[in-house]
């Protein structure tokens, strides 16, 4: 179906993006492993948000805005991806970011996207931990109307239905590239975080009738409070597209997988320095600490367990956020 019949859409992402193959991954793994490259949309280095921004923005426009405001981590893809969108179309960009991720080293707080917030031009506000960034927000949302601005409120992640639809969008785009390979992929792997991405995933899959199964890899929330948010909002994505079959989409029709979280948000595991230096060795692609590398460790679990049997075809959503690599050298050192 064609997206721009429910809602406008600005061009900001570099589409279609790629799905290939991982030969040797494959090989290793003993299944038959593609990739959709959307660690290639483009705006200040790729990744998940472009699709979102896109659809955002077209709403933000639509509201007459001159500034987006938005929040996360110090890390956050997001962010950069939003201050990046906020550059190419005029619009100030306000990004508070909270020091959420304990025992992170200066690296951490200089590097990466943090660095790329200042240099795309965004106003950024610094919190410490446990602060309520929603409620913040608001805050910093309401002193600049009163300062006469016109500010446009993205959500954590830009995970609002109208961002989830860029997501909608992208299993269209994936669905031609599957027929054009002819594959029958029995699972679709992803990073399930503020949840966006995952419930246009999920609605797509079940708007089109597609016969994989979307499994989110949860890198923050435990897997029933994650499943509960994935599902409410592919229920607020058919309502605004007005698509009856999503409207009671249950949480148990919903896959999470709470095992590669470790002991929280950001913090590194060993199992996803392992998919990283995977995926860098034998591919050449790069995944980041956050985000893909626990979501291929995910896969490669289940891989080696059995959850997926040897020889079926698997596509994994890569969703960006190597630059997230530079602010984590104490995951991956150099040697002295
Ligand atoms: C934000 C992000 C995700 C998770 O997407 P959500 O829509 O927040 O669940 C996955 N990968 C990367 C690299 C991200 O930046």
């Amino acid at each position: 179906m064609n997206m721009m019949n429910i809602r406008d859409k600005v061009a900001l992402a570099h589409l279609p993006t790629p799905l290939h193959n991982l030969p040797r991954l494959s090989a290793m793994l003993g299944i038959d492993l593609w990739i959709k490259r959307d660690d290639n949309t483009g705006l200040a280095g790729g990744g998940n948000k472009a699709r979102k921004l896109e659809y955002l923005l077209a709403d933000a426009q639509a509201h007459g805005a001159d500034m987006l405001i938005t929040a996360g981590a110090i890390q956050s893809n997001h962010a950069r991806q939003t201050a990046a969108a906020a550059a190419q179309f005029g619009l100030d960009c306000v990004l508070l970011l909270a020091r959420s991720v304990a025992g992170r080293d200066d690296v951490y707080h200089q590097n990466g996207n943090i660095l790329l917030d200042y240099l795309l031009n965004a106003e950024v506000l610094q919190y410490p931990a446990g602060v309520d960034l929603n409620a913040l927000c608001l805050k910093v949302v309401n002193e600049r109307r009163a300062a006469g601005r016109k500010p446009y409120l993205i959500p954590v992640g830009g995970s609002t239905a109208i961002g989830s639809l860029g997501y909608v969008e992208a299993i269209g785009e994936l669905t031609r590239q599957v027929s054009y390979h002819r594959l029958n992929p029995a699972h679709l792997y992803l990073a399930s975080g503020s949840a966006g991405t995952h419930a246009g995933v999920a609605a797509g899959t079940l708007m089109g009738g597609h016969g994989w199964r979307v499994q989110g890899i949860s890198v923050a929330a435990p897997e029933q409070e994650q499943r509960e948010k994935v599902a409410c909002l592919v229920r607020e994505i058919g309502r605004l597209a007005g698509q009856t079959g999503l409207l009671h989409c249950a949480d148990t029709a919903i896959y999470v997988d709470d095992r590669q979280v470790g002991s929280g948000y950001g913090q590194p595991t060993e199992a996803m320095e392992e998919a990283v230096r995977l995926m860098a060795g034998l591919e050449g692609i790069l995944l980041d600490p956050v985000y893909t590398g626990k979501a291929m460790a995910g896969l490669i679990a289940d891989a080696r367990c059995g959850k997926i049997k040897p020889g079926e075809t698997v596509v994994f959503l890569h969703t960006g956020g190597s630059h997230g690599l530079f602010a984590y050298a104490s995951s991956f050192p150099v040697p002295q």
